[in-house]
């Protein structure tokens, strides 16, 4: 068999409509860890979902329990053809988000997946059920075209909290080094650049959050009698935070971002890099964010400042009263060439420093830290080099995604390098309602993959 035959069984199955039929039964399964009451279908996505499929393909299969009582359960397989042959470590989360079920657009709902003018919809179909049912379908139609035999070893983790911070994954995976050890992570997540160009991340920006918070008084006070006599604290927050970016989206507090600027690599790699809009859900401003920069530094190169939530009073049940207290969440994304332990201290300074000394800081902490390997990685040029020869058109590789995933912890733990293989796109609204996949992606994405895995059979990297 040759690698066209491969790519052909995995077209074939694709048009057949296999990928959709795989990918409907993993949605089917309510496995949200945002939600309470859904832990035992946690559980039955690996169980059930996951499980049988790995073992039809010749993976040993263990779920162990979290280490971290209370999160999900996670998932490890192996397929070891030869303890001499190159090992892949493929890593996929099967817990979504909250459904959100009454927001989503008539017709469609979170745990069924529904066609719709080329698009799947449904949720986990992009974050991240379809991008792991993509890569074992395509190894899949690899093992099928070579007569069940791959020519390389394949571990496989799959978590069930990435959607909590991927709590107790850390921990386990420090506590299975010799089971996980590999030679390249290379996994799904996340959105391509643009919906039709195949992309690479080397990495992941990290997230740290705090909340600003300022509390005045025990109670509110009515604002007749009050207001225009005693300090009002929705408004004061508001000039804490524009004292933290201003109205054009530059961030304000300069000691949180890279020193010496977008590194000369890193724009190297970006350069050309075009983003594209988020279809309906959402525009890139012209002008908004740090002047001077490509929108592709912004978001691969550059750190960012976002007001998850901010809150004074109840605005579902506003009373005439000035408000006791106020608080907004904040998260920052940060690549690796800042350094987070400085993030909170740079943050006290800056607000004493503008007369904000009353505002305090509560919960300040990284969630997720950043991770990167180099773009120029022989495991990157190596899986560019196959993919553009799948699919006859550029990759464009960046420095690490603009999202976060637990990379940190593969680099930490297993050394690894970090391929990451998008196979979605950024309108795809994977937090919010209306949660799909585009089936053209898609359908590249299991065309690259199988090319990925017939290559990896025939020479190691
Ligand atoms: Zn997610």
């Amino acid at each position: 068999m040759s690698r066209e035959a491969a790519l052909a069984v995995a077209a074939k199955w694709f048009d057949a409509g296999r990928l959709r039929s795989i990918l409907a039964e993993l949605v089917a399964i309510p496995s949200t860890s945002q939600e309470e009451g859904r832990e035992p279908q946690l559980r039955r996505y690996l169980e059930v979902g996951i499980e049988p499929w790995l073992r039809r393909l010749g993976f040993e299969v263990v779920i162990h329990d979290n280490p971290e009582p209370g999160y999900g359960p996670i998932l490890t397989a192996q397929r070891i053809e030869n303890p001499a042959n190159v090992n892949v470590l493929l890593y996929g989360h099967g817990d979504t988000v909250r459904g959100l079920d009454e927001q989503w657009s008539a017709g469609l709902e979170p745990w069924a997946l529904t066609e719709r003018e080329d698009r799947w919809y449904g949720r986990g179909t992009a974050d991240n059920k379809g991008q792991h049912a993509i890569n074992l379908l395509a190894l899949e139609a690899v093992l099928e075209a070579r007569g069940g035999r791959l020519g390389a070893n394949v571990k496989l983790v799959i978590e069930m909290a990435e959607e909590r911070g991927s709590r107790g994954l850390r921990e386990f995976v420090a506590a299975h080094r010799a089971l996980l050890a590999a030679d390249a992570l290379i996994a799904s997540d996340g959105p391509r650049v643009q919906p039709g160009v195949p992309t690479i991340a080397t990495g992941t920006r990290g997230t740290f959050h705090f909340d600003l918070v300022i509390k005045l008084r025990e109670g509110g006070v009515h604002s007749g009698h009050w207001g225009g006599l005693t300090r009002d604290p929705a408004v004061l927050l508001a000039h804490a935070l524009a004292s933290l970016m201003d109205r054009d989206g530059r961030i304000l507090v300069r000691g949180w971002l890279p020193a010496g600027g977008v590194s000369s690599d890193v724009a190297e790699v970006l350069a050309g890099c075009e983003l594209a809009g988020g279809g309906d859900s959402a525009s890139i401003d012209a002008g908004w964010g740090e002047p001077g920069l490509t929108d592709a530094e912004k978001i691969y190169g550059w750190n960012s400042l976002i007001v998850l939530a901010m809150v004074s009073g109840r605005p579902e049940n506003p009373v005439n009263a000035v408000a006791p207290d106020a608080r907004a969440h904040c998260q920052i994304r940060y690549t690796v060439d800042s350094n987070p332990t400085g993030f909170e201290a740079t943050l006290r300074a800056h607000l004493d420093a503008h007369g904000f000394g009353f505002v305090g800081i509560e919960n300040a902490s990284v969630r997720m830290p950043a991770s990167r390997t180099s773009p120029d990685h022989p495991w990157v040029r190596w899986a560019r080099a196959s993919i553009e020869r799948t699919l006859g058109k550029r990759v464009q590789v960046i420095p690490n995604s603009s999202g976060g995933l637990p990379g940190d912890v593969f680099v930490d733990h297993l050394g690894v390098p970090l391929v990451w293989v998008p196979h979605s796109y950024s309108g795809c609204q994977q937090h919010g309602p209306d949660e799909h996949l585009l089936p053209g992606p898609a359908r590249e994405g299991l065309l690259a993959f199988a090319g990925l895995w017939w290559d990896l059979g025939e020479k190691p990297a």
